[in-house]
């Protein structure tokens, strides 16, 4: 925290000032700034609204803070745009939207708040669901109506908890509609990378990702393929840049705040947050290497994302063993801000916890397995070789169980993803077409290990023989009455999204018997971190005795989630980044 008789020098007068007024702080108001003979310059600029961070959260909130008529900068730390949000999946969860109602989903408020409240439990005030719940809706529509943005539902990717009141097993999730980057034209080349790029020559969308790991098993698997390589065609015939998932969303928010002419600054990152008597006036920025004082005169917006790349801050808030190389979050996101509003006074919460998942560690990037686990043919075993959860289960949960059980006498991290060749020729794994060979440097880095038999596979990875193979009879004995009696593997509508309609009677459960077998390292991965700084339902930070930070917001994952520590739905971080984001710009030009 800058307070402003310390770290901020009165400013210079008007005759050092350096004119800065130009492209880069178009809307803004000058208002001093200094740079002579060398010294780092300490510029000053004026918006009404400065939000920090380029992400989900961010451009949502800039957008909503241009539209309702305030002078608006985003700065961000990368030389990019979009954060995780463009490498994201880019499901957004949002109960009672327009797109979703259009699309005959039977949703309602009552059922929302039923639903959110059972997720949710006590850790999170009923004010904040709420207030995520009434505003979310009209956060879908005005981004559909204030920028190239449009979505779809994902029909059938059910809620996390389906048999919940108010669960939907058909789902209420979203995502963006395919987008023409062509619109951002050379900003375009700054849009963040995806995580995975889509196959060359296809246009996909997160709910073909389901159908794409059956193509060669399942008729609407291969139909669907076909129809990922047609969009593709149609795409390149008519000269587009056709985008879709995170790097649709970030894509259309960053041409929606073009439109609306609110400058992002790259580069830029927020090394502290500026206060004048208690209240947050401004941030202090590293701008073409000089500390500069961004004032904000109606607010401060902090989407800076979560700290899920900050080695420090992990081991300091959570459990062990963790680091920063089984996360698939944006590599900047490191809590700056975080930190900043903790200077600042905020309370913190949920840092012990992130959007946890089973990943595989693999020698490029860890892999963020979802179908992979759940498809049937497969079991998760920790080291003594015996499951200990339902491969099926909402990812995060999966994770709290490993994070739960691990000790050193019971190692569950790593675990054990085990499958079998049937299994292998029948899926997609990752971006492994069925039957191919797994990549040679797979197996160098340790992440998978393959053997002839199962005795020898547990050899491999270091569990007791005879455990994994009685593991695996009692599975196969599940798979034959499709019952999974020890984790009820399939009796959600939830376990039965990501696997084969194939295979009978459960369709997550089937026998691993075809040599050889494959052994994937599993380690606790995330989306990116959940805690951060305790807002209310105004998206406005909190002190810890509840008092109002006044001028400071913030959303995203730079603040402690609505979801608490569950996971409603795909889309449950996405969601309510942009929702919360939203909120704050308009309450702030509700308060002018
Ligand atoms: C591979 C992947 C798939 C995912 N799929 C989904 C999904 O389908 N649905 C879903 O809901 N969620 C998904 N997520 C998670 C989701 O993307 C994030 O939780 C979400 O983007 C968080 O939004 P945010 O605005 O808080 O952070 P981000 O989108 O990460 O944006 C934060 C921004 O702040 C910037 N920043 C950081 N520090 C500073 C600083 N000091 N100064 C200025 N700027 C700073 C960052 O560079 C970044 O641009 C996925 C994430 C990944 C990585």
């Amino acid at each position: 925290m800058a307070e402003a008789t310390h770290a901020n020098p009165a400013p210079e007068g008007p005759s050092r000032r350096t004119l800065l007024r130009g492209a880069a702080v178009a809307g803004g108001a000058l208002v001093t700034g200094a740079a002579l003979g060398g010294t780092p310059a300490r510029a000053e600029v004026e918006y009404d609204v400065v939000v920090v961070g380029a992400g989900a959260a961010g451009m949502t909130a800039a957008l909503a803070a241009a539209k309702r008529g305030l002078r608006t900068v985003v700065v961000e730390k990368a030389p990019t745009f979009g954060g995780s949000a463009a490498r994201s999946g880019a499901g957004i969860w949002i109960p009672n939207n327009e797109v979703i109602l259009a699309a005959g989903v039977p949703d309602t408020p009552a059922k929302a708040a039923a639903y959110l409240a059972r997720v949710v439990g006590g850790d999170v005030p009923v004010e904040r669901q709420q207030a995520f719940l009434a505003a979310g809706p009209a956060m879908i529509s005005f981004v559909m109506r204030n920028s190239p943005l449009l979505f779809r539902f994902m029909e059938g990717y059910s809620d996390y908890y389906p048999e919940f009141p108010g669960g939907m097993p058909n789902g209420r999730s979203i995502e963006p509609a395919q987008l023409d980057g062509r619109i951002l034209g050379a900003e375009l080349d700054r849009l963040n990378a995806p995580y995975i790029p889509s196959p060359a020559g296809m246009v996909v969308f997160s709910a073909d990702y389901k159908w794409l790991t059956l193509a060669l098993v399942n008729a609407k698997g291969a139909a669907v393929a076909a129809e990922c390589l047609l969009r593709g065609t149609e795409a390149a015939l008519r000269g587009e840049k056709p985008l879709t998932m995170g790097q649709a969303l970030a894509a259309g928010l960053r041409a929606g705040l073009l439109s609306a002419g609110v400058p992002v600054w790259l580069n830029t990152p927020l090394t502290d947050l500026h206060l004048e008597g208690g209240r947050a006036s401004g941030v202090v920025v590293s701008r073409n290497g000089a500390q500069t004082l961004v004032r904000a005169a109606r607010g401060v917006i902090v989407g800076s994302g979560g700290f899920e790349h900050s080695a420090a801050m992990r081991a300091e808030f959570q459990r062990q063993p963790i680091g920063t190389s089984w996360t698939v979050g944006a590599k900047e996101n490191t809590g700056a801000g975080i930190e900043a509003g903790e200077r600042a006074g905020a309370a913190l919460g949920l840092m012990d916890d992130a959007w946890w998942g089973p990943a595989i560690p693999l020698p490029d990037q860890p892999y963020f397995c979802l179908a992979e686990r759940t498809l049937p043919g497969c079991i998760i075993v920790n080291g003594d070789g015996v499951r200990f959860v339902n491969e099926g289960a909402p990812y995060s949960d999966v994770v709290h169980v490993m994070y739960d059980r691990n000790t050193p006498a019971d190692q569950h991290i790593p675990s054990w993803l085990i499958v079998d060749q049937q299994y292998r020729n029948r899926y997609l794994f990752k971006d492994v077409a069925p039957l191919l060979p797994l990549p040679a440097s797979w197996y160098d880095s340790g992440a998978v290990h393959k053997a002839w038999t199962i005795e020898q596979l547990a050899q491999r990875i270091g569990v007791p023989a005879g455990a994994l193979r009685g593991t695996v009879t009692r599975f196969n004995e599940f798979a034959a009455t499709g019952k999974d009696l020890d984790f009820h593997r399939g009796d959600s509508a939830y376990d039965r999204y990501y696997t084969d309609p194939s295979v009978k009677p459960n369709p997550c459960l089937a026998p691993l018997w075809l040599p050889p077998f494959y052994a994937f390292k599993i380690v606790p991965g995330d989306l990116g971190t959940k805690g951060g700084m305790v807002t209310d339902g105004r998206a406005r930070v909190l002190r810890a005795d509840g008092s109002v930070i006044p001028g400071l917001y913030a959303a995203g994952n730079a603040s402690a989630a609505v979801m608490g520590h569950s996971y409603a739905g795909s889309g449950s971080t996405l969601g309510p980044a942009m929702t919360f984001g939203y909120v704050a710009a308009n309450h702030i030009a509700d308060s002018m």
